[in-house]
């Protein structure tokens, strides 16, 4: 089973408990139909804008057997309240750099 160490939007926690996360993930849903069901080894949030804590948690996450990363969809596509990161390519670009092309990288998990 793939170990994932997922990314959240520090915006969206205050409300989302990221519970379509976690069903994708346990059931092998959204991005992880070609996977498979995935094991949840880190949750963790940007740090809060413009989300320069992404690569030392990614790069925690790894080192603690994340084999992907996976940046949950209140990042890239704004779920759920339809406001996707104005920094997220930048944040995505920096981080799949710092963990290396061994790490997957997931942009979206629904
Ligand atoms: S940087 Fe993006 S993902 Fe992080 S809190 Fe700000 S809007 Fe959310």
């Amino acid at each position: 089973m793939l170990k994932v160490g997922m990314i959240r939007c520090q915006q969206t926690e205050s409300m989302c408990p990221g519970t379509s996360d976690f069903k994708v993930a346990s059931k092998g849903l959204g991005a992880f139909e070609e996977t498979g069901p995935v094991e949840i080894i880190g949750f963790n949030s940007c740090g809060g804008c413009p989300g320069k804590n992404a690569v030392p948690r990614a790069k925690e996450m790894v080192r603690r057997g994340a084999e992907s990363i996976v940046f949950v969809s209140c990042m890239g596509r704004g779920t759920p309240i339809g406001y996707a990161c104005p920094h997220f390519e930048s944040i995505k670009e920096a981080v799949t750099r710092a963990v290396g092309p061994e790490i997957r990288i997931f942009d979206y998990s629904h």
